[in-house]
């Protein structure tokens, strides 16, 4: 976990008066019942609380009296429908109707989340908890990846009753380093002397035909930068423990080294997970801190004035993404696949046929090529890039970036759903990836097209 959500957990307060019952039931367009996230926002009395239907598609709490925004949703393909009510007694059952507005399991795209935790390592629930939320967050597939440990392997594997792909990873975590080992039946042996041990738990994870992940690489110090080690598969470039995109996060960092190795001509590509965990992200309630109690508590937890300064400077975009909450899914890895098995997933993963979010819907194509897929640009004066994003949120541009530029700036403030076609010079870089952006933290990138056929795997 990065410093930041440490000392968020830190400031993390419990309530203790609570006094109305409020219950509901949600339901899909035909009216059946639905398993999704129920989240209660107060910002008065400083309260974001974050529930689960059951089964049955109810949910029930008991909150303090006051004015609360009710916030539904179930992932990106479904609208987010919010209610304003005010509790001072006991209410009646409220009924929630949430539309799905995409289906792109229809088309082959799958969503998932390489990067979970539970009570078998440092995660606050158990396994069934982790695997509900992850349905209830609209995701298909889910790797369980608790540190150094497969003991909920069993367990994980029973969420397929569900209607969720479960698939068994491990975090192996060392002291260079978090390495995830996503499709692995056998724990990987995490113990490392030196850096050259590196190579041998990449080697471990692909003798089980399993896929080797770089965890995010710049989220903490004397960090995973020995680039020169080779064997992995792909890089987190955007872990959930950290603010998505800013400069001077870590996943900003990483997304720019990772256009650096695409620069060095290597197929390379990229994954964005939660690393959850705490499915009712309590910690989100910070968000209504003042900011006094913030900066006091980073005080105490660290002695140099550093991230003081970097949250003073980016309180509001913090304040967002706090806000946003750390759900399994947020932010997640849509898959293009024929079907869905822990087979095609990994692969889909490692040939980086992928779009990575946290809301807005990415999809892009050159001459019928995808992400992860080379299109040929010999004797080609230009290229036509087909780009098209749905969201459930309004969004604000789209950016274009070719060998690590951006080459394209697209407004299109405040619309939901963008199809556009633009025209690429293959002259200006060998490899497009395209950027969605919504309001703060509102973010999706896509894995590369290529234009060339000059790139080699680290394999
Ligand atoms: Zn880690
Ligand atoms: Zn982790």
């Amino acid at each position: 976990m990065n410093r930041v959500l440490s000392l968020l957990i830190l400031l993390t307060c419990f309530f203790t008066v609570f006094a109305v019952k409020i219950a509901g039931i949600v339901t899909d367009g035909e009216n059946h019942p639905i398993v999704a996230q129920v989240r209660f926002l107060n910002p008065e009395n400083g309260i974001l609380l974050t529930d689960y239907t059951n089964w049955f598609g109810r949910f029930q709490q008991e909150l303090p009296a006051g004015k609360y925004t009710i916030e539904v949703c179930k992932g990106p393909e479904y609208e987010i429908k919010r209610i304003s009510i005010e509790l001072s007694h006991d209410t009646e059952e409220i009924h929630i109707n949430l539309k799905r507005l995409y289906n792109l399991e229809s088309m082959g795209w799958f969503s998932g989340d390489a990067h979970l935790h539970t009570i078998y390592s440092d995660g606050k629930q158990d396994v069934e908890t982790v695997a509900k939320a992850c349905v209830a967050c609209g995701l298909s597939w889910a790797i369980l990846t608790d540190h150094n440990t497969i003991k909920g392997g069993i367990e994980w594997t029973a969420a397929s009753k569900y209607g969720l792909l479960p698939i068994l990873g491990e975090e192996v975590t060392t002291p260079l380093g978090h390495f995830n080992a996503l499709g692995i039946s056998e724990i990987v042996n995490w113990k490392v002397n030196e850096k050259q041990d590196i190579g041998r738990i990449f080697a471990d994870i692909s003798k089980q035909s399993a896929i080797a992940q770089i965890n995010h690489p710049f989220d903490m110090k004397d960090y995973f930068v020995d680039w020169d080690i080779k064997g992995y598969d792909v890089i987190e470039i955007w872990n959930g423990g950290s603010a998505p995109n800013l400069n001077g996060m870590g996943n900003y960092e990483a997304k720019m080294y990772w256009f650096k190795i695409l620069n060095t001509g290597t197929q390379i590509h990229a994954t964005a997970n939660s690393d959850c965990h705490d499915v009712y992200s309590n910690y989100s309630m910070l968000a209504f801190l003042p900011v006094d109690k913030v900066l006091s508590a980073i005080e105490k937890e660290f002695s140099e004035p550093t991230m003081k300064n970097y949250v003073m400077e980016n309180e509001s975009a913090m304040r967002n993404w706090v806000k946003y909450g750390l759900y399994p899914g947020t932010p997640r890895t849509y898959v293009k696949a024929t079907k869905l098995t822990p087979f095609a997933v990994l692969k889909a993963l490692a040939r980086g046929n992928s779009f990575m979010t946290n809301g807005p819907l990415l999809l892009i194509e050159i001459d019928g090529k995808g992400p992860g897929e080379m299109v040929s640009a010999l004797n080609k004066e230009s290229l036509n890039l087909d780009i098209k994003v749905f969201s459930n949120t309004p969004l604000e541009k789209i950016t274009v970036i070719q060998g690590g530029e951006i080459v394209q700036e697209i407004d299109v403030n405040g619309q939901r759903e963008c199809i556009l076609s633009k025209e690429i010079n293959p002259d200006n870089g060998s490899w497009i990836v395209v950027e969605a952006y919504g309001p703060y933290p509102v973010y999706a990138i896509s894995n590369p097209i290529y234009l060339s056929n000059s790139y080699q795997t680290t394999r």
